[in-house]
């Protein structure tokens, strides 16, 4: 898939994530309850010290940037008591030089306006892109690290919205931080220490705007993060149900469900539309309320200010200027606390992220590697498997062995374990008691990654990627010759449908669409398993879901496929599996028979009566296998 060519952003906006900043900003979703009020003062706290020294950077920037916001009323109240008192007192001496002086100082401070806002935009918009894509970068990886069993259960639907819906949310969080929070916070210190400079009195009357402001944002804070989690938790499940949706749809279509399922849609997408206007109904009554208290305070200083100059406390022109500066205070402190509906769905998305960040069903990987001359000999040793939150064994004291080239049959009804040992080989799920050795090593002792680059799965459903037959052959393997591929192609036996394909391997596996059947599909995923030229194999249920011809098909895909290698087969039909080494007979989780398919039949056990029923079976579908 990495050859596919991508829309790369020019050099100059790329930025690259290294893996040790990616270990910083991972501290970011702290691991203790994420629930708790101090997972949010952390996360705000380490993104702050994280990035200490661009955020004192961009400050600076800002205050310089900002200036002509505070200079402005300066020189207008300046210019405006230099007017007054020229015309009170009919002396115009120097009165022109200092407009002059006061028209210089706003115009310098106007004109740096350009070169400081397109810095510190570049800085900051840098740091939010970076942090952005790293929450990104570590999302992947961490999935990469979860547990087959984490994502059986978890819907992909899910996952999709994590990824894309809260880490947007976040994005507009942490841009809000730097954006918005900062600068208002420094506006409110700079115009509040100008005001105390010119006049405590008025300046008291600042102070008040805060605490009433606070108590809104502590009334309002608890219902509008209800409304933000449960708008969330609907979005997810909105998600995870159309991707069931799109899965079904063949079901759905084939009975003529269409309805029911549109229906169901239908009540999920309205109570999402539901708790999304709860929210904005929320979001709207506090945005309300802040701007209504703002605007009154703001008037009544503005008459206060007219009093105290009617009384001569302070000038004319300090009018304007206290006018300028409760409006820079209040827009500020009106700014912040609109940040907070933002930051609340932002935490509430730093929660869903964390949900991944924190799972705890990794794959322990920290074994060593294989050693060079890996030969492929397993043994189960009283092996027993328990699933989480089951109170059955799915494996029950297990015990077989497997030499090097060798192939062991697995049969039994369905539900008997053998998946499960099948992933207990492969190492998706650590052993609940007992031993796996691999060439006389515990399996527990290996690197996983490694030990998995000599396994091939080739699983019941085949699973293949948009792209072309070659590109899904050769998935994850960047150095593999034509010669390879070309061997893996001939023992897959596709060799037999080339002539179908307009582009041979080229051919897209999209633009076939339908007109590749299962098997043909199937025996795509077996040159897949095979091009690796893996030291141990494994069919799981591989010819399960295909009729009898794809079968015949796939059987003389696998027989080429088998010579050399330690293979695990688990068949379903058992006609499938006459040139095993040996058969592992499973019943609720235990071997209750192990033999040559000779010594089973002469048995006449629990083999026999299985595969008298699937001869049954095969008769009734009028076909002959064998
Ligand atoms: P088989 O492959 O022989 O059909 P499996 O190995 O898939 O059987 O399943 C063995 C038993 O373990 C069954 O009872 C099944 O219900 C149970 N099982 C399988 N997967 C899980 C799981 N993820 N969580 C809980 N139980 C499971
Ligand atoms: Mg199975």
């Amino acid at each position: 898939m990495s050859k596919r060519k991508r829309n790369s952003a020019p050099i100059k906006d790329q930025i690259t994530v290294g893996e040790q900043e990616l270990i910083t900003y991972q501290s970011l979703f702290s691991s203790e309850e994420s629930k708790s009020k101090k997972a949010k003062n952390n996360f705000i706290g380490k993104l702050l010290k994280i990035n200490a020294w661009q955020i004192i950077l961009t400050s600076l920037l800002y205050i310089v940037q900002a200036a002509p916001v505070y200079i402005m009323p300066i020189c207008s109240a300046n210019i405006i008591n230099i007017v007054t008192e020229a015309i009170k007192t009919g002396n115009m001496d120097g009165v022109y030089l200092q407009l002059g002086i006061n028209l210089g100082v706003l115009a310098i401070s106007i004109l740096q306006n350009v070169p400081t806002t397109i810095l510190r935009y570049g800085i900051v918009s840098k740091l939010i892109r970076k942090i952005s894509a790293s929450i990104k970068c570590m999302l992947v990886r961490k999935l990469q690290l979860l547990s087959i069993t984490y994502h059986k259960n978890m819907q992909k639907g899910k996952v999709q919205s994590k990824f894309i819906k809260d880490t947007e949310a976040i994005d507009t969080f942490i841009t809000n931080l730097f954006q918005s929070l900062i600068p208002n916070i420094i506006s409110v210190i700079v115009a509040t220490i100008i005001s105390l400079y010119t006049s405590w009195m008025v300046s008291l009357f600042f102070v008040v705007i805060i605490p009433i402001n606070v108590t809104l944002m502590v009334f309002c804070r608890k219902k509008l993060r209800m409304a933000a989690r449960d708008y969330r938790v609907k979005t997810e499940i909105m998600s995870a149900r159309l991707n069931t949706m799109m899965v079904m749809m063949p079901i759905t279509k084939s009975h003529g469900l269409q309805q029911v399922e549109i229906n169901d849609l239908d009540h999920t997408i309205t109570d999402l539309a539901g708790s999304g206007i709860k929210m904005d109904r929320r979001i709207a009554n506090f945005g309300a309320w802040v701007w209504v208290i703002n605007v009154l305070l703001k008037s009544i200083c503005f008459v206060f200010c007219a009093y105290l100059a009617l009384k001569g406390i302070i000038g004319v022109g300090e009018i304007v200027l206290f006018e300028s500066m409760f409006s820079q205070i209040s827009n500020s402190v009106t700014a912040l606390v609109n940040c907070l509906p933002i930051f609340t769905t932002g935490m509430e998305s730093v929660r869903s992220v964390a949900e991944i960040m924190h799972a705890t069903d990794v794959e322990k990987d920290y074994g060593k590697p294989l050693s060079p001359c890996f030969e492929g000999n397993i043994r189960f040793e009283n092996v027993f498997y328990k699933y989480p939150d089951t109170t059955e064994y799915a494996v029950d004291n297990l015990s077989f062995e497997a030499k090097k080239g060798e192939c062991i049959a697995f049969v039994g009804a369905s539900g008997s374990g053998k998946s499960t040992v099948m992933n207990l080989l492969i190492g998706f799920m650590e052993v609940t008691a007992g031993k796996i050795f691999i060439d006389e090593k515990p399996l527990s002792e290996y690197k996983l990654t490694q030990y998995r680059s000599h396994i091939s799965v080739v699983p019941q459903s085949s699973i293949l990627f948009p792209g072309t037959i070659k590109e899904n052959i050769t998935y994850g393997l960047a150095h593999i010759t034509d010669e390879q591929i070309n061997k893996a192609v001939e023992m897959a036996n596709i060799t037999e449908f080339m002539p179908l394909l307009p582009k041979g391997l080229d051919t897209d596996v999209g633009e076939l669409g339908d007109k590749l059947s299962g098997g043909q599909r199937q025996r795509i995923t077996i040159a897949r398993a095979l091009v690796r030229n893996p030291r141990i194999l494994i069919l799981d249920e591989a010819t399960s879901a295909l009729d009898n011809i794809s079968e015949l098909h796939v059987q003389k895909a696998i027989s080429n496929s088998i010579a050399g290698r330690t293979t695990f087969i688990v068949a379903h039909r058992l006609s499938t599996i006459r040139d095993a080494d040996k058969i592992v007979v499973m019943d609720k989780g235990k071997c209750v028979e192990f033999g040559t398919y000779e010594e089973l039949m002469a048995k006449k056990g629990k083999f026999y009566q299985l595969k008298q029923l699937s001869e049954m079976e095969t008769n009734s579908a009028g076909v002959e296998i064998e």
